[in-house]
């Protein structure tokens, strides 16, 4: 069976509802699914509805935005709930995504673009998870890029003229919710992160695992294939668990559709052993 841990609805900054994808993950033989929007887990309850009709087994998820410096980690959080507590632990995350969002636009607008505001919110279901990646889908859609990603090379990604850093909880304070509220905490597409020095991975992984942190995604869509060799040494020679997931937004992309990222290596021990479900699920 194939399973996809990790994957995005319109609910944050995915292309499908919640009903639409598990619908997807039907037609690609996923049978273990995650939907795992950021800050949010407004899609689960739809998901595991919609997934029922088709046997799918759901683990409900999250991507938590997290602060480490001044670098932004995504934490994983599998087998939470959603209630008034998370609620609480993500604050008014919808308010500060809306503010950084019109920085942003204040920012583009500098550089001659206007309406970029009003523009990425035509692309947001729920302006409450307003992302750059809807600025990014106006900007390709205007015209100002000629694909998605330059997007990010040119204006979105940290450290471009018009990125806005945003203060997101802190590594361990994620981990430890997802941790005492029962949750496994993962490691989110940890080769994604350009963190400067070498050195910087390892400190990342250490205070992760130091605050409880479980897993690692050894297999993502959004990483190299050379990434996924080296974090699955990473797992070994932490003894972490390993996850798995496309990270799929879009039919548009060109990363894996949902199941599609390559295989977790045999030896390691795949995260859902930790919701029951047996190791060989995944073969
Ligand atoms: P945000 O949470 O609003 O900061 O947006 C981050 C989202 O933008 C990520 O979850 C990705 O979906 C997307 N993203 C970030 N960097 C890139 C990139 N270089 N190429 C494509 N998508 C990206
Ligand atoms: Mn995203
Ligand atoms: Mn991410
Ligand atoms: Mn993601």
């Amino acid at each position: 069976m194939r399973i996809d841990l990790h994957m995005h609805s319109n609910c944050s900054d995915g292309a499908l509802s919640p009903e639409k994808l598990v619908e997807l993950c039907a037609k690609q033989g996923v049978g273990l699914m995650s939907l795992t929007d950021h800050d949010t887990m407004a899609g689960v309850a739809a998901a595991q509805e919609a997934a029922k009709a088709y046997g799918i087994e759901v683990i409900p998820g999250i991507e938590i935005s997290t602060s480490w410096g001044l670098k932004g980690i995504h934490i994983v959080g599998l087998g939470l709930e959603n209630n008034d507590e998370l609620a609480d632990f993500l604050g008014n995350v919808g308010a500060r995504r809306l503010d950084r969002g019109r920085e942003m636009a204040q920012k583009l607008e500098k550089l001659g673009i206007s309406g970029a505001l009003e523009g990425a919110l035509s692309f947001a279901d729920y302006p409450e998870s307003l992302s750059r990646t809807h600025f990014a889908q106006w900007l390709w859609k205007m015209g100002y890029v000629s694909d998605f990603e330059e997007a990010f090379r040119r204006f979105l990604g940290e450290g471009r003229p018009c990125f806005v850093a945003t203060q997101w909880p802190s590594v361990s304070s994620a981990v430890r919710y997802i941790v005492s509220h029962g949750g496994v905490a993962v490691l989110a597409h940890p080769g994604r992160y350009r963190l400067g020095e070498e050195w910087a991975i390892d400190a990342l992984m250490d205070e992760f695992v130091a605050a409880g942190g479980q897993a690692i995604e050894v297999c993502s869509g959004s990483q190299s294939a050379q990434a996924n060799v080296r974090f699955a040494q990473a797992a070994r020679e932490r003894h972490l668990l390993a996850s798995t997931g496309s990270d799929w937004h879009s039919p548009l992309s060109n990363r894996p559709q949902p199941g599609d990222q390559p295989p977790l290596p045999h030896d390691l021990t795949p995260v859902w052993t930790a919701f029951g479900y047996a190791k060989e699920l995944g073969d």
